[in-house]
C-alpha cells in the first residue's frame, strides 16, 4: 500500500519525536512491504520564523492532498517566546486551529491507556488501578459551547456574558457513527455522555445517538449524565471502552482521563473528519523547556502514528505491532526521563533516539 503522509515536525520537541516516529513508521513498511512518502510541512512558530504566518495556503493544500497528517507538537515558552508578542491570530496555536478547521477535523480521539509497567504513575488506589484500564474518549470537536454565539453586555450597570451550547442533528450524528465504527473495532460497547436532565441540546444528543445505535445492532448502547462520569472515571475506570461526548464535557473528560493514566508522555491523540482522513498528535505540547537535549518521550507520537494505521490505512495488524513493540520496550525496563523511577533498578533510563530505536527493533 502507498501511504502519502504529511508530516509537521514543529517547534520544541516536535522535531525530535516526530523523526523517531517516521523511524518507527519506516520499519513497519519496510517489514509489512508498504511504500511510505513523507512530505514536510511548516507550522507554529517555525512557520512564523520563515513566512511571518504560522500556516501558509501552500501547507494547508499539501496537507490536504495527504492520506493522513503526523503531527509533532507547535508552540514555544508562552512568557519569553517572541513568537508570543504577536496578535493572536498570527501565533503558533492559531496554525493549528485553522488547520483543524480546514480539514474539517470534528471527531477528536484521545485513548486513555494504563500500562501494567507504568502503574505506578497512576493517581488513582492501587486497587483501582490494578484492575487496569483502556478506553478512549471520542469528543466532538468543532461544535457546541466552543463555537456557539457568545456576547458580553451591560445592561442596566450590570455586566453580563453569555455562551450558547448549540448542535444540530448531523452534528450529533457523524460523530456518533465515529464512535459506533470505532466500538466495532473495540469490545462493541458505547457510552454517551450528557446532561440530558437538564440541557436540550443533550436530549437531542441521546435521541440521535439512539436512532445511530439502530444501525449497530452489535453495539450496545449506555447513557452516562456527565458529573457521573466525572466520578466513575477515577472510581471505576475499567468500566469504560468507547466514550462518546460533546465538546465541553469531552474537553474536561479526556484531561481528566490522561491524568488517571500517568504520564503525558504516552497519550496519543487523533482527529478525523468524516473520510479516512486525520490528524495525528501527541496530547502533550512543545516541551520548550526539554526541546533540544534528547530528553523527549517520543512514545506518545509513536502511538498516534499507530492510530493513524488504524483510522486512515486499515492497516490493524502494522498498528498492533507498533503497540505490542511500545509494551516491548517497556516491560524491557527502558524508560525516558518523565516515566522513570530513580529507585527502581531494573529500569534503565534513555533519551528520546535511543527510545526511537528501540521500539523500531521491536516491531516485528
Ligand atoms: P507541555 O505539554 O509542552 O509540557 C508540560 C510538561 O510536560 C513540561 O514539563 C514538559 O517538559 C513535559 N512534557 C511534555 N511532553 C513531554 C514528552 N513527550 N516527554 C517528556 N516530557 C514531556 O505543555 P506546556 O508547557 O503548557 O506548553 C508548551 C507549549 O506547547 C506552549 O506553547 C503550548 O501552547 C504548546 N502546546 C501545543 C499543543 C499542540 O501542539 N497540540 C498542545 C498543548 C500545548
Amino acid at each position: 500500500m502507498n501511504l502519502n503522509i504529511t508530516s509537521i515536525p514543529g517547534d520544541g520537541i516536535g522535531p525530535e519525536i516526530v523523526n523517531e516516529t517516521k523511524k518507527v513508521l519506516n520499519k513497519v513498511a519496510a517489514l509489512y512491504g508498504h511504500e511510505i512518502v513523507f512530505t514536510d510541512i511548516l507550522m507554529g512558530g517555525a512557520s512564523i520564523d520563515v513566512h511571518g504566518v504560522p500556516l501558509t495556503a501552500e501547507a494547508v493544500q499539501a496537507a490536504r492532498q495527504a492520506d493522513a497528517v503526523l503531527m509533532g507538537s507547535i508552540g514555544g515558552d508562552t512568557k519569553t517566546s517572541p513568537w508570543y508578542q504577536l496578535e493572536p491570530k498570527l501565533r503558533p496555536e492559531a496554525g493549528l486551529l485553522q488547520l483543524r478547521k480546514e480539514l474539517n477535523l470534528f471527531a477528536n480521539l484521545r485513548p486513555a491507556v494504563l500500562y501494567d509497567e507504568l502503574k505506578d504513575a497512576c493517581p488513582l488506589k492501587t486497587e483501582i488501578s490494578n484492575l487496569g484500564f483502556d478506553m478512549i474518549i471520542i469528543r466532538e470537536l468543532t461544535g457546541g459551547l466552543y463555537f456557539g454565539e457568545r456576547k458580553t453586555v451591560l445592561e442596566n450597570g450590570i455586566r453580563k456574558a453569555a455562551d450558547t451550547l448549540v448542535y444540530d442533528e448531523n452534528e450529533i450524528r457523524r460523530i456518533a457513527v465515529k464512535a459506533f465504527e470505532i466500538a466495532m473495532k473495540r469490545k462493541k460497547e458505547v457510552i454517551s455522555v450528557d446532561k440530558a436532565n437538564v440541557l436540550d441540546s443533550s436530549r437531542l444528543w441521546r435521541t440521535v445517538t439512539e436512532e445511530v445505535a439502530r444501525d449497530y445492532p452489535e453495539v450496545t448502547l449506555s447513557h452516562m449524565l456527565v458529573d457521573n462520569c466525572a466520578m466513575q472515571l477515577v472510581k471505576a475506570p475499567a468500566r469504560f471502552d468507547v466514550v462518546l461526548t460533546e465538546n465541553m464535557f469531552g474537553d474536561i473528560l479526556s484531561d481528566e482521563a490522561s491524568m488517571i493514566a500517568g504520564s503525558i508522555g504516552m497519550l496519543p491523540s487523533a482527529s478525523l473528519n468524516d473520510t479516512k482522513f486525520g490528524l495525528y498528535e501527541p496530547s502533550h505540547g512543545s516541551a520548550p523547556d526539554i526541546a533540544g537535549f534528547d530528553l523527549a518521550n517520543p512514545l506518545a507520537t509513536i502511538l498516534s502514528a499507530a492510530m493513524m494505521l488504524t483510522y486512515s490505512f486499515d492497516l490493524d495488524k502494522e498498528a498492533a505491532a507498533i503497540e505490542a513493540a511500545v509494551k516491548q520496550v517497556l516491560s524491557d525496563g527502558y524508560r525516558t526521563g518523565d516515566i522513570f523511577s530513580p529507585g527502581d533498578s531494573s529500569l534503565t533510563k534513555v533519551g528520546c533516539r535511543e527510545m526511537g530505536d528501540l521500539v523500531a527493533a521491536r516491531v516485528v
